[in-house]
Order: C-alpha cells, then structure tokens, then sequence
C-alpha cells in the first residue's frame, strides 16, 4: 500500500543519481567495525559507479559530540575513503522529517503511544499476553479521547507510532540473502519530538537518491519497519548489503574495553592508516596481511568478488 495523500514528487527535490552512503552517529571516535564497514560501503558505491556519501546521524543530541564530526571524516579521510558531496547531518533536516510525518498522520497511520519501556516489557512478559517480546503489544492502539486525555493530563508526552499490522516485508540482501520479517507499530517520533531514526534513514535515502545501502548486520531486523515506510511514503526501495558486525572477543559489539580499536589507538601504537586499512582489506579477503594496498587499488578486487562472499567475513579482528 502507498499513501494516496499526494505523490513523492511533492516533497524537496530528489536526487536521482545513484549513490551509496556511510552514516555514523557522531557520538565517539569510529572504530575498527565501523571502518570496516565504511570501507566496504565505499568499494561497493566505487566500484559500482556510485557516488559516496556521508551522512552525520546526530537526531539523538544527548550523546552526539562536536568534536567527533570531524574526527570521524577526517578518520575516513585518511583511509582514503573520500565522499563526494559536503556531508549532510540529520540534524539540519527535521524539516523534512515532519513533512513525511505529515504524510503518514494525514493517512491515519499514526497513533500516540505513552507507553514507557518497562510498561512494553511488562506486557509482553504477562502470562496471557503477546508472546513476541519483540512486538508492540498494542497497548495504545486503540486508546479513546478520554484516555489519551488521562494520560496527557498525568503529563506523559506520547511518542508517535506508524500501525504496522504486522505486515511481512522480504527482501534479497545482497549479502545475507533472502531475508523478511513482520513489521510492527515502530516509533517514528520519540517522546522527546525527536524523529526517529527508523523514519529519517528512509527518509534521508530516498531524498539523497542512495540506492544502495551497505551496513552492519545488526541492522537486518530493523529493515522490514524501513521497507514499511519506504512503501507508505511512495519510495523506491534501495538495494541492501548487510556485511558482518565487527566483535570484540567477548562476542559483544567492538568497544573501547577491547583495546587499541580506533585509527588514533593504532597510532599511538606505532601503526599507520596505511596499517589499519591492510588489515581491514585483509579481513575483508581483499589483501594479503601485512601487503601495504590504498583503498583506490582494492576497487578492482572487490569488483571480482560476489557480494554474497562477503557473508562469511570474519566478526572478530586481530587486534
Ligand atoms: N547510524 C547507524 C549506525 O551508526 C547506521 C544507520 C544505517 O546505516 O542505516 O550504526
């Protein structure tokens, strides 16, 4: 189903170029993984014809800091991993949020939602209740005037939800494979006012012509609510690659606890970004360990591989 309340075509222009994307949250000093994966988000638009973009996620202003936006281009930068067009921060485009707002609320696809987290978690651990602790439970679906009046008069500002039925989305991830998942009543505006990132990414994507979106695996399950409002909002639905989260040798997402993890830890021991790029194209597959390669030289290599070879890359580093 896609929104009948006016056509795509009525919002900012958009950018019909191809284009693939890195999209960090300015909020410490990139790590390994994430290098890796911008590394491979890079290969993929280059050696593709794509242009490369960069864009700050910095919606969530209680943990983004100033002085990582240009610690983290200028990590990129010394990689070699150079993008084509000023980075743009979601910050500056709450504008364009609140349009694509507007569009699902004048459709009625919105409702209010006070629940808090614990609330959502108790409900769906009651015996008789929803037994997907993954799902909404619906809570606020169907709230009267009367108790939506009670809830605001108790001063609980409501998120805002987008009804998803629990509709099926599938899609082939270039990567991962034939993937799908049920989409439920996703936040699409916090509590706070803040658009959320499931809704700016679809928005942002679309309005920045990306038609390719490379990223961590970590992100599979959120795609199916993505397609949802891709759909909704009238939006053609860019390719996905979901490449291996990088790990820490607990098994946990790679964090500071594990190390020399960033370019300026590689420094202070003594390696260089042409170092840590060797070793990154090395767990990628694209060099030998140790062979000293610039991102431009592995554009030919990566060409050669099958995306699908990508699944099996390493989610631990040597470090
Ligand atoms: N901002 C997200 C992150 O840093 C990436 C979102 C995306 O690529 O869709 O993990």
């Amino acid at each position: 189903m896609t929104l009948n309340t006016g056509p795509a075509e009525t919002g900012p222009a958009v950018d019909d170029r191809a284009a693939g994307r890195f999209a960090p949250s300015p909020t410490g000093d990139l790590h390994l993984g994430n290098l890796r994966t911008a590394l491979i988000a890079w290969l993929a638009a280059r050696s593709t014809g794509r242009r490369f973009l960069l864009r700050f996620e910095d919606l969530d202003t209680s943990s983004i800091r100033e002085e990582f936006y240009r610690t983290q281009a200028d990590d990129l930068a010394a990689l070699g991993l150079a993008w084509d067009e000023e980075p743009v921060n979601q910050s500056d485009r709450r504008d364009r949020y609140t349009a694509a707002l507007d569009r699902l609320a004048e459709a009625d696809l919105l409702f209010n939602c006070y629940c808090s987290r614990r609330e959502i978690r108790e409900a769906t651990q009651a015996p008789n209740g929803p037994y997907n602790p993954r799902v909404y439970p619906g809570t606020c679906r169907h709230l009267t005037a009367v108790e939506r009046a009670e809830r605001e008069a108790a001063g609980r500002p409501p998120a805002l939800r987008l009804r998803g039925d629990l509709v099926r989305y599938e899609f082939d991830d270039l990567v991962a494979g034939a993937a799908s998942g049920e989409v439920d009543d996703v936040v699409v505006q916090r509590n706070d006012g803040t658009p959320a990132y499931n809704l700016a990414v679809v928005v942002d994507d679309h309005e920045q012509g990306i038609d390719q979106v490379v990223r961590a695996d970590d992100l599979v399950s959120s795609t199916p609510s993505q397609l949802h409002i891709a759909t909704l909002l009238g939006y053609a639905v860019p390719e996905f690659w979901h490449v291996p989260l990088v790990l820490g040798p607990e098994g946990k997402r790679l964090a500071k606890r594990d190390g020399a993890v960033t370019l300026t830890d590689r420094r202070e021991l003594g390696e260089s970004a042409a170092d840590v790029l060797s070793m990154l194209a090395a767990s990628c597959g694209l060099a030998e360990p140790g062979e000293h390669v610039t991102a431009e030289d592995l554009i030919p290599r990566f060409a050669e591989r099958s995306p699908a070879e990508l699944a099996t890359i390493p989610q631990t580093l040597e470090l």
